[in-house]
């Protein structure tokens, strides 16, 4: 048995919007990860087999292709290549489901279409400060993923039974992936009995690792090889890592989206880091990814330099100033946090 962390009249909540709906939409992030994809996967096969005709799962542009082989990833449609078709959902949805992200900067372009959608919005989500645009909000930044919070969601609506193996494939991808594969945020007893309970409906978690983790591209491989070699920056008296890549190394790489994801934590292996910082290139801003261990706080940085946020250990923003002025800031601001931090 799992503990009842979420609250009742949420639960509650929820059953209700989810009854009173006949089309819904699910929307995961901008950049989608295997949390954003594998929630909305779930949330997508568990509406239908309660019964739900119309639901489509949205997100801003594309995700992985380590991410191809979940169930139902066929079926997502990406706003950028299908705008108006996703436009038109949006539209006519009289429930939106937005998963794993706390804000509608978060979704890019499909933030007005999601204003302009007159049903109700839903917000299912484990970053901290979610923003006050939905009707219902679930958020418990205590989870390890968003998935962990579906997973629970379905369970105490009654419907444990109806999770069957591509949910719960979806739900172990998003632990899976949100906590490295159980090597950060995830020291919840209660994640391992939740693990438990979809490996027993079939989960082959083995199999699952290797589809997302042992699935890059021999280019992705030599761009790893790359930033570690060339690229990455050591500050040893801030105990931290920065690695910085333009549009042109990545093309000299021949990018494709995902293909920079983990490497940011990848300096953490180096004794005495705990700080890790990636800056990419991506047309006329910076994406900056940061990644920490123990109490500093990522997210702090993320807010005070990058207009960003996230999680204490995992946290995100942008800058429209270039890479170099995105860099010279880190460098610039790293002693203040060193030194608050002690
Ligand atoms: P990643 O480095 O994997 O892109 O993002 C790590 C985490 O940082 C995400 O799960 C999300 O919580 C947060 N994050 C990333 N980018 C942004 C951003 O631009 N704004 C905000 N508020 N959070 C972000
Ligand atoms: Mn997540």
């Amino acid at each position: 048995m799992i503990s009842k962390i979420i609250d009742e009249s949420l639960v509650e909540g929820l059953k209700t919007l989810v009854e009173d709906a006949s089309s819904v939409v699910i929307i995961g992030h901008m950049g989608p990860d295997g949390d954003a994809i594998g929630s909305c996967l779930a949330t997508m096969h568990f509406l239908r087999k309660v019964g739900k005709e119309s639901v489509h799962v949205m997100v801003p542009n594309a995700f992985p292709d380590f991410l191809a082989w979940m169930p139902g990833a066929d079926e997502i449609l990406v706003y950028e290549d299908k705008t108006d078709l996703c436009n038109e959902y949006l539209r006519t949805a009289d429930l939106v489901m937005c998963l794993d992200f706390n804000s509608l900067k978060r979704i890019g372009a499909m933030e007005n279409a999601v204003r302009a959608n007159s049903g109700k919005k839903a917000l299912i989500d484990h970053h901290l400060y979610p923003e006050d645009f939905a009707d219902l909000v679930i958020s418990y930044p205590l989870m390890a993923a968003s998935c962990e919070l579906v997973f629970r969601l379905i369970c105490r609506m009654g419907y444990a039974a109806l999770i069957d193996l591509p949910i719960a494939e979806c739900i172990y991808t998003g632990l899976m992936t949100d906590t490295g594969n159980f090597s950060y945020n995830s020291n919840n007893a209660e994640l391992y009995v939740i693990i438990s309970e979809v490996m027993r409906l079939g989960v082959d978690k083995d199999r699952i690792y290797r589809n997302v983790f042992n699935n890059y591209s021999y280019h992705r491989m030599r761009l790893m090889g790359y930033c570690l070699y060339k690229k990455m920056q050591i500050f040893p008296q801030y105990h931290t890592a920065l690695i910085t890549l333009s549009e042109a190394e990545l093309e000299q790489f021949h990018y494709h989206p995902g293909d920079t994801e983990g490497i940011v934590n990848l300096p953490m292996s180096i004794s005495g880091i705990y700080f890790s910082c990636l800056m990419r290139e991506e047309g006329d801003k910076i994406k900056i990814s940061l990644r920490s261990q123990g109490a500093f706080p990522t997210n702090q940085v993320a807010a005070d330099l990058f207009n960003g946020g996230g999680h204490l250990n995992a946290a995100g923003g942008e800058s429209r100033d270039g890479l170099e002025a995105a860099t010279r800031l880190f460098i610039e601001r790293l002693p203040d946090y060193f030194e608050r931090q002690g």
